[in-house]
């Protein structure tokens, strides 16, 4: 398998487009530690909200969004060692993406653009555009979408999270350097709302998503 430490990807910079927050670790972390590590790590920008990984009341939704913002940059901070380039938030409501031809869609579109073009991104990471999550989907479409709009040369990779692999020759599999997995598992219990019942019945990270490997695979579109 290709190496993300090969030509053409070695000196992309990269930004990491995650649908919620844990995904940034289970299925990119090794690539923010590898790309952090080399300077070469732009940003992490989280699509949704959080509110909707547990029932919470009217006012108390707020608090469950702190919370996650909270856990994603202590994540974040595990991953790479710095707290200097904390997430950013997109803020949609969790699993109610908006429509790909809907104005809400196309405000993201465009902050999303004008985020690479201020960081100076060559490739946006994202979930897989086959996973079965509508949130993960929804994340790269707006990537590709971007990808549409940018006036440079924009890669975009996809990682998985959720489903299985399909084998298809669309795509050149990537792999990233490892890492160490205690790192990996230490970034991942950041999310203590995910995978424990500190915030009462709700969603909870599946045991076996949480045997996480120490590299990521990513999958890069032939032509780009
Ligand atoms: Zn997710």
């Amino acid at each position: 398998m290709a190496s993300l430490s090969d030509r053409p990807w070695r000196s992309l910079r990269w930004l990491v487009l995650a649908p919620h927050a844990d995904d940034e670790t289970l299925g990119a972390g090794a690539l923010i530690a590898q790309m952090s590590a080399a300077g070469q790590f732009a940003g992490l920008v989280y699509l949704t909200d959080g509110s909707g990984s547990h029932e919470t009341l009217i006012n108390g939704a707020g608090r469950l969004i702190a919370t996650r913002r909270r856990e994603a940059a202590t994540a974040l901070f595990r991953l790479t060692g710095s707290r200097r380039n904390p997430p950013m938030h997109l803020n949609w409501k969790d699993a109610a993406p908006a429509a790909s031809e809907s104005f809400d869609f196309a405000r993201t579109v465009v902050k999303v653009a004008a985020l690479c073009r201020r960081l100076q991104v060559d490739a946006i990471a994202v979930t897989a555009l086959d996973e079965p999550h509508c949130d993960h989907a929804a994340a790269a479409q707006i990537a590709y979408a971007v990808k549409g709009q940018a006036k440079r040369r924009l890669t975009i990779a996809e990682y998985r999270v959720w489903g299985e692999v399909s084998a298809t020759r669309r795509y050149h599999s990537v792999r990233t350097r490892s890492m160490l997995i205690g790192r990996r598992r230490h970034a991942l219990r950041s999310h203590r709302s995910q995978l424990t019942a500190c915030y009462g019945p709700g969603f909870r990270l599946p045991k076996d998503k949480q045997r996480m490997p120490a590299s990521d695979v990513l999958f890069i579109e032939r032509s780009s």
